[in-house]
């Protein structure tokens, strides 16, 4: 979705307000891609402070399936979304860049509103996830999630005497 500032760069002082559809399905994230289980619109105001400043803001909410880090069953994330930006339109878009590292979201007077809301999404990532403080994680010899219940694998011993002692035992039993 793309918004059109043109208008409302000419009108200091005025305020544009919008409610729009987010477009993706999925949320890419470098080379993976995360399910959108929901959304809200992104309700979306835009100030014109005066000498061509303007004031973004964008509110609403995002759902994404994000895998869990111990058993990696996917977990519904809530990402809120509440932006703020102000965006310099007297500065070509290479000088907005500079100054603020991320103005990617408007070309010319157009407003990307999904690239804005990207940029957002992917600060608020959440830096680690899980199904459950509790949860078990998966066997680390055949890979079933310990949640559903004990695969019954031997567990491996963190100590090496007793590692030691089992092969000992082990070579006993060759024989
Ligand atoms: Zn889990
Ligand atoms: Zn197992």
């Amino acid at each position: 979705m793309h918004i059109h500032l043109a208008d409302i760069m000419n009108r200091e002082g005025e305020t544009l307000q919008l409610q729009t559809e987010l477009e993706w399905k999925s949320f890419p994230v470098q080379s993976d891609s995360f399910s959108i289980l929901a959304k809200t619109p992104l309700v979306l105001s835009v100030v014109n402070t005066g000498d061509k400043v303007l004031e973004l803001k964008g509110a609403g909410r995002v759902t994404v399936a994000i895998p869990c880090d111990r058993c990696l069953e996917e977990v519904a994330v809530e990402i809120p979304l509440d932006i703020f930006r102000r965006v310099d339109m007297k500065l070509s878009k290479e000088e907005r860049i500079r100054n603020l590292d991320e103005s990617s979201y408007i070309t010319g007077t157009d407003l990307d509103v999904d690239q804005f809301v990207y940029d957002e999404v992917l600060m608020q990532w959440p830096v680690k996830v899980l199904c459950s403080k509790t949860c078990k994680g998966i066997c680390s010899r055949c890979g079933q999630n310990l949640n559903h219940g004990d695969c019954g694998c031997e567990k491996e011993s963190l100590d090496p005497r007793m590692a030691a002692v089992r092969d000992i035992f082990s070579k006993f039993k060759e024989v």
